[in-house]
């Protein structure tokens, strides 16, 4: 049987490792590069993609949701938090890729083959799998994803933060949040996401916590879902963030990459694609519902509210990335809060509760 697999992202390179025997195309000279990710997993994403002791670069116990004008809410993370030197995960993946093909971009499929920018074809193959990330070049004829701008940089500064802060303050992102990232002593990546304006937005928090760059920005599109409803078109196969699979609320989709390339692979290796949409369909339901709730939530600004009245607390989290959960479920805790909490659990369960009746009616 004969596979192209269209990007050597994580997703891309799950997949071929995997599944084995197939040709990867990868429209840049280095695997890994440019940069755009930055690199936060959770314990369990980091057993997924298998990441080597050496590409994991600093871990985290602490959550600081803060609003960087005097509120914040801190958290003590049950499970640990992880950074990972992304461009080398990728790199280390790449190793077990059978042929990979560097600075091809693949410009069209068609009928079973794959022709490069360059004006080269290859095939013609059985199976076409679509791993080209949030581009979605290729993908974006099988569904809409929502994509916000991303972008980052990493400074001095000498602004006492935790392991991990997340920002919500409109001033910095209206439509979702921006983030701090401590990397080492007095070094950190900070970053937003937003519909528009982020590089000046990003000026801005940068300037808040008095940092210094020390490298050029960088970033990408964040996904924020929701999943594509088919993953499977005759012979194409959309894996990774080309397929929506990312956490609409908080735009991580480094585990959901590796998960999916597994599973297209498997489904392949028995020569039965459908397996991978069926195994995927839990999953989806999920994100799905995850993206009524951010189209819901983000829109109504509850953590704002949250961050208000919980201000000053300490709490135990769960998540490191599920903020509005983690906010909501700390309201329920606080006696201060509890009105706060249970009007914020009661609107993100309404939420749900649309998002369930949308997805069971389309
Ligand atoms: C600013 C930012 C921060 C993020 N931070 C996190 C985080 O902390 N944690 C987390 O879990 N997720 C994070 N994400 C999301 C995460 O990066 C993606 O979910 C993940 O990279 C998806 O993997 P993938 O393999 O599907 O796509 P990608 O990693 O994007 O890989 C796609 C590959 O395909 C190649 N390609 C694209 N089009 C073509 C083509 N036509 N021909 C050939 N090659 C092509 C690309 O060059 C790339 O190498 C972040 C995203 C952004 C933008």
């Amino acid at each position: 049987m004969r596979v192209a697999v269209v990007g050597a992202g994580v997703a891309g390179l799950s997949f071929a490792a995997r599944f084995g025997d197939t040709d990867v195309f990868e429209e840049h000279a280095e695997v890994g590069l440019p940069a755009h990710c930055t690199g936060l997993v959770s314990e369990a994403a980091l057993r997924l993609v298998e990441a080597p002791g050496d590409v994991v670069l600093n871990s985290y116990d602490e959550l600081l949701i803060t609003d960087l004008e005097g509120r914040s809410v801190h958290f003590k993370l049950r499970r640990r938090a992880y950074l990972i030197d992304r461009p080398g995960l990728d790199r280390r993946l790449a190793e077990r890729a059978r042929r990979l093909y560097l600075n091809k971009r693949v410009a069209m499929i068609s009928r079973g083959y794959v022709y490069t920018s360059g004006g080269d074809r290859y095939g013609p193959y059985d199976y076409i799998v679509i791993a080209e990330g949030s581009a979605r070049r290729l993908s974006s004829v099988y569904g809409h994803v929502v994509g916000l701008a991303g972008v980052q940089v990493d400074v001095k500064s000498d602004f006492e933060l935790p392991g991990i802060a997340v920002v919500y303050n409109r001033k910095l992102s209206r439509a979702y949040f921006s983030w701090i990232v401590g990397l080492d002593r007095g070094l950190y990546r900070v970053g937003l996401a937003d519909t528009c304006c982020v590089v000046e937005r990003l000026g801005k928090l940068v300037k808040i916590i008095r940092g210094k760059a020390v490298r050029a920005p960088f970033g990408g599109t964040v996904l924020a879902g929701p999943p594509l409803r088919r993953l499977v078109f005759g012979r194409v196969i959309l894996i990774g963030s080309a397929a929506g699979l990312v956490k609409p609320l908080s735009g991580g989709g480094v585990a959901l990459a590796a998960q999916s390339g597994r599973a297209a692979a498997e489904a392949l290796a028995r020569d039965t694609p459908s397996l991978y949409e069926r195994a995927t369909t839990p999953l989806r339901l999920k994100l799905r519902l995850a993206f009524e709730a951010f189209r819901a939530l983000y829109g109504m600004r509850l953590i704002d509210v949250l961050l208000h009245r919980l201000d000053g607390e300490s709490f135990v989290a769960v998540d490191y990335d599920d903020h509005v959960k983690t906010l909501a479920a700390a309201a329920l805790m606080g006696k201060r809060s509890l009105a706060a909490g249970t009007e914020a659990l009661v609107r993100y369960l309404l939420a749900l509760a649309e998002g369930a009746q949308r997805v069971g009616n389309t």
